[in-house]
């Protein structure tokens, strides 16, 4: 017996073709689209709708119904990975979210009795979110392109699968670096969004190449801002700051040197046991002035707007020391 979907009905009811956003229709394991001249197919793999337009993503509806690698590895970690991931301290640490979650949470609460909320890259639950996940009233969809741990529907951020002004709120949680076009991506958000709905993105600026094949672009603080221009800022700053900045470019200096699997394994915990004290450091830096130009990683909350803010006025928001 096909698994079930586990999505709430009314929000698996709104689902729709991410190539031409008309209706679909559930059929067995698939989803087609009912506009007759798009007529595009989606699989249901183990009750996880892949709602993937194969003419615009880098990812195939293949690639999921063969559990395929995308882009994290379907195949496991070994023990001893596991074991020393568990065991050895890290090198960074997130200062905000779970106060930015928390903000969130009660600024959703206060505009919807039962919020929805979008999670892209939720497959395993990020830094923080527990805050937001364990609010029983809010009603979180996650959504990301692998099978993690949370999965409840594939879609890729580019094109979404949802109607105009679906959910209350949108997280984008170290995501909008591995997509190749977050300005889509910022536009996807906007369009999904009910008015005054809520946006939180964290995106790195000083963080080196993580996920491989699958990571694509840094923004500045107002970069950032700029990616959301047509959101109304609630707060943004640095998660992430100067200290981790420098733990991660040590432990990728150090790895620069080898690719073997061996070594790169030791200079991994080589560089945890002898850099993790420094992100205590971020406690005292992240939010001083001059430590904004030299961030690990950034975060924007923000409220759909029906303004656009004008690139003029976004050099005004500078806030570092240069
Ligand atoms: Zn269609």
């Amino acid at each position: 017996m096909q698994p079930q979907i586990r999505l709430a009905p009314d929000v698996q009811e709104s689902l729709c073709c991410p190539r031409c956003r008309a209706r679909l229709n559930h059929a067995g394991e698939q989803f087609t689209c009912a506009n007759p001249g798009c007529a595009a197919g989606y699989p249901i793999v183990d009750g996880i709708p892949v709602l993937i337009d194969e003419q615009a993503s880098i990812f195939s509806l293949d690639d999921f119904v063969s559990h395929r690698t995308t882009f994290v590895s379907n195949a496991g970690e070994c023990r001893v990975k596991t074991t020393l991931r568990r065991w050895l301290p890290t090198i960074d640490r997130n200062l905000r979210a779970k106060a930015n979650y928390r903000r969130m949470s009660s600024a959703l609460l206060e505009q919807s009795p039962a919020p929805r909320v979008l999670v892209l890259g939720g497959g395993i639950l990020g830094q923080g979110l527990e805050e937001l996940a364990r609010n029983t009233a809010v009603d979180l969809v996650e959504s990301d392109v692998s099978f993690g741990p949370r999965t409840r529907l594939i879609c890729d951020a580019h094109d979404l699968p949802f109607p105009d002004e679906t959910f209350d709120g949108v997280v984008v949680q170290a995501v909008l670096e591995h997509v190749v076009d977050p300005y889509r991506c910022a536009a996807e958000i906007h369009r999904v969004l009910k008015p005054r709905g809520i946006v939180y993105a964290e995106t790195p600026f000083v963080q080196q190449v993580h996920g491989g094949r699958y990571d694509f672009t840094r923004f500045t603080h107002l970069g950032h801002r700029r990616l959301f221009r047509r959101f109304e800022e609630m707060d943004s700053g640095a998660v992430c700051g100067p200290a981790m900045a420098l733990a991660w470019s040590y432990q990728y200096f150090l790895l620069s040197f080898t690719t073997s699997r061996t070594l790169r394994l030791f200079l991994r915990v080589f560089a945890r046991l002898t850099a993790f004290p420094l992100k205590y450091v971020d406690y005292y830096l992240a939010n001083r002035p001059a430590a904004l130009d030299a961030t690990a990683v950034y975060y924007f909350m923000g409220r759909k707007s029906g303004q656009t803010l004008p690139d003029r006025d976004l050099i005004q928001q500078y806030r570092g020391a240069i």
